[in-house]
């Protein structure tokens, strides 16, 4: 089952997009009129299957939203805090930075814990930040900081965040669908993802499962109309539309892409293959000299960097022409200090391209007469 397709198109060891299955791009050789019956089932069976990953199911709502993924963290924000509201965002890589830059666009008020490229933000210094500002309403987390590819700590945040009374909004676009989120132990106010990324559909809409009691009260507060949440969840439940026209082939690849996701075994099921291939390319990769940038303990199965080899015959572009060559798309890094480079480890990857992955960096160190992947040689 899912066997990958011998695929004439590239491998992306990347956070998405990612390679999708042939049978999820099939599904995209329909039409479907947006207002009619079979396309407004198709959206109420994206939305209950979404919430089914959430343990309290009657208290949430799953509100889709049309564009990337940063649409719909843009979306929930604007619709959650209100305009006299502030956040706390916690903030170790690019995701974290967006959601301040976010704020500063729709002038709602935050204040920052920045713990650089890497670190990762815990539970006792945001609940003494929480204890000295009693104004912050909301705190922004990223569960699977990509730029990094840290998996932070968010049962041990949100206990906080329960403790203190504050509400809770999870980016876990890179996240969710592959690492189970306990949503009963958990509290959270909307947790954020899309449709590429971990579900393995192909791009087009991001969603927020939302409490129900919280979007509720939040009629007044979004500061655009065509990013307004709580509008499109009172249109979607009168008539089952979305507003304004949907990426309608990208809802129809979403349904196979959740076929599939269930033949897996679910969320458990993906976990178990995206941490297989993670361990096998860390594996593959420190036996050719790399080193990765995280201790074992915060490396998620999501994506992994990788300090790029010292030897000054690397140049990361060329590494990078050398490997496309060879059909395999990576990613460059994103830390502000050393040079460094990611591998993803989701997408309709298996254990013959993570293989073949690390058979092409090993020949490309050889074309680049560079001995080994030792950062510090
Ligand atoms: C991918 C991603 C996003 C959204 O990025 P888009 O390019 O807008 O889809 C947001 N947050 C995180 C953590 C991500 O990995």
């Amino acid at each position: 089952m899912n066997q990958p397709q011998k695929n004439p198109q590239p491998w992306l060891l990347t956070p998405g997009p990612i390679n999708t299955s042939m049978v999820v791009k099939q599904a995209m050789l329909h039409d479907w009129g947006s207002w009619d019956g079979d396309f407004r089932a198709l959206t109420k069976a994206v939305c209950d299957q979404l919430i089914s990953f959430v343990d309290d199911q009657d208290a949430f709502v799953c509100v889709p939203v049309q564009g990337s993924g940063t649409f719909a963290v843009e979306a929930t924000l604007g619709t959650l805090i209100p305009r006299q509201g502030k956040a706390l965002v916690l903030v170790n890589g690019a995701y974290g930075q967006r959601m301040t830059k976010i704020l500063d666009y729709m002038a709602r008020d935050y204040v920052v814990l920045d713990k650089g490229d890497y670190e990762p933000p815990r539970g006792a210094e945001v609940a003494a930040i929480l204890e000295q500002d009693r104004g912050i309403t909301h705190v922004l987390l990223v569960h699977c900081e990509t730029s990094s590819g840290i998996l932070n700590p968010v049962a041990e945040i949100a206990e906080v965040v329960e403790q203190h009374g504050r509400g809770l909004i999870i980016d876990s676009m890179s996240a969710f669908g592959a690492i189970d989120i306990h949503s009963s132990r958990v509290r959270f106010d909307a947790i954020i993802s899309s449709a590429n990324k971990c579900f393995e559909g192909v791009p087009g809409f991001g969603f927020a499962l939302i409490r129900k009691t919280v979007l509720q009260h939040c009629a007044t507060h979004a500061h655009s109309l065509s990013l307004d949440l709580y509008d499109q969840w009172q249109y979607l439940e009168k008539t089952g539309q979305w507003r304004f026209t949907p990426p309608t082939h990208v809802v129809a690849a979403f349904i196979q892409a959740l076929k599939e996701h269930q033949q897996e075994g679910g969320v458990a099921g993906r976990f178990v293959r995206y941490r297989r291939n993670q361990q096998r390319l860390v594996a593959g990769m420190r036996q050719l000299g790399f080193k990765t940038l995280l201790a074992d303990e915060w490396l998620s199965p999501i994506i992994v960097t990788f300090f790029a080899p010292g030897h000054t015959n690397f140049s990361f572009q060329r590494f990078y022409d050398l490997l496309k060559a060879r059909h395999y798309i990576i990613y460059p890094g994103k830390l502000t200090q050393a040079e460094s480079f990611r591998l993803g480890c989701i997408g309709q990857l298996f254990d013959e391209q993570i293989d073949g992955l690390l058979e092409a960096v090993s020949a490309v160190l050889d074309e680049m007469q560079i001995d080994d992947g030792n950062p510090n040689p």
